[in-house]
């Protein structure tokens, strides 16, 4: 019975988009780390386990970053008057460029991993530096905290700096090696193929990593449509691409579960290419207002049944808490709304929750909420320490608790099945 482990509290998920579940004084079991289910009344087989009792706490999904960059923690909060090419060359590849230093990425990358747990953040999908050997520091840190999910060595042999840049057959040479030393290595971590974007990547890198997707069968990371100024370079090293995604598509690196972040300027065609192929479109609210690229149509991909997910693209996002990035959605959203004559629809908190939880969830191959079968993502928030007010509704309560999203609030973690 050991192995039998009971949380009791007021369970709070998202089963559907549009939809919060809330099960009082509930109950969630799980074997060995994985749930078994969530009960409103604790089935007579578990009585005589012992039962964690948050009384009226309530517990929720862990959050999935599904799109960030651990070096830029280093910069957070830096070059916030700047557009993406400027902030890049000023700030970001300066940044990056530190990253070969093994030393300096422990020191980073152990703040960062502790900060993600401490934040709430459980799952990622994360891009490291071109530098192969601190990724796996990064790795290594993730792993030591209790953060699970995808990390990529990042690939640049061109339009970077001179210390950041890699020749083409070393960024390969490197990628492969990246993938071989992985296998085994990691227990809750998997590496992902993480071309920067297409300005970043020549055409012979590109389709040497198609083929290391191909060899592997890795999943792949990068940026698309994310600026108006990259659209047009993107198109300028590409005349014979129409659309930014074919500059992905033509190497085989648009394929299903493809992590595509921002897609602030994909029109139609680019999005309805997303739908057929079972490319995830990332959405960073905070990031995109930051560095002014754009307001992503979300309403619409999501009326269109695009897979969206969220992300914090720390340091574009210059919040790494999930439930920020999650409540940016909803006012960036407010812009569209207002912008299009109140006729596109903007995101509910509830939304917004499904799209930081479940939605990112599936990408690991998890149902929504607790499903049975899954192992425990869990987080235990706290309100008791904000203002008095009425009594309150279990959805209104989680709604104050995105807002407040002060780490004070989180009670406890879990990841992996294990409390962290
Ligand atoms: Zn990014």
């Amino acid at each position: 019975m050991r192995s039998i482990q009971v949380l009791k509290g007021n369970v709070v998920y998202a089963q559907k988009r549009t939809e919060l579940t809330c099960v009082e004084n509930g109950y969630i079991v799980t074997k060995n780390g994985v749930i078994e289910g969530v009960f409103k009344v604790l089935p007579g087989e578990y009585r005589g386990v012992r039962v964690e009792d948050y009384g009226d706490k309530l517990i929720i999904p862990s959050f999935c970053d599904m799109h960030l960059h651990a070096p830029q923690f280093a910069m957070l909060g830096m070059g916030m008057d700047l557009e993406l090419i400027e902030w890049l060359n000023k700030y970001t590849f300066k940044t990056e460029a530190r990253f070969a230093d093994t030393a300096y990425a422990r020191r980073v990358y152990r703040m960062f991993a502790d900060a993600l747990i401490k934040k709430g953040t459980t799952r990622v999908a994360v891009y490291s530096s071109v530098h192969r050997e601190s990724t796996h520091v990064l790795m290594e840190e993730l792993e030591r905290a209790g953060v699970t999910g995808y990390v990529g060595k990042v690939n640049m042999d061109r339009n970077c700096s001179d210390d950041t840049r890699e020749t083409t057959e070393e960024s390969l040479l490197e990628t492969r090696r990246f993938l071989e030393e992985c296998k085994g290595r990691y227990k809750h971590l998997t590496p992902i193929l993480t071309p920067r974007f297409t300005p970043s990547c020549s055409n012979e890198l590109m389709a040497g990593l198609g083929k290391l997707q191909r060899e592997y069968g890795v999943r792949v990371q990068s940026h698309l449509s994310e600026n108006r100024q990259e659209v047009e370079w993107v198109k300028a090293l590409h005349p014979d691409s129409e659309y930014y995604y074919e500059t992905y598509e033509k190497y085989g690196l648009w394929i299903e579960n493809t992590i595509m972040a921002h897609c602030v300027y994909s029109g139609e065609r680019e999005r309805a290419a997303m739908k057929e192929a079972g490319v995830v479109v990332a959405h960073c609210p905070d990031s995109n207002m930051n560095i002014a690229s754009g307001f992503a149509p979300v309403r619409r991909m999501l009326e269109e049944g695009l897979n969206v997910v969220l992300g914090t693209d720390i340091a574009g996002g210059a919040l790494l808490s999930m439930r920020d990035s999650a409540t940016s959605a909803v006012r960036t959203s407010k812009i569209r709304w207002l912008l299009s004559d109140k006729k596109e629809d903007f995101l509910t908190v509830a939304e917004a929750f499904y799209l930081a939880t479940s939605a990112g969830q599936a990408y690991f191959g998890a149902g929504p909420g607790f499903q049975a079968g899954d192992a425990l993502h869990a987080l235990v928030l706290d309100d008791s320490r904000l203002p008095e007010t009425r009594p309150l509704t279990l959805e209104e309560r989680l709604e104050r608790l995105m807002y407040f999203s002060s780490d004070d609030t989180i009670a406890a973690r879990y990841s992996e099945g294990e409390l962290r």
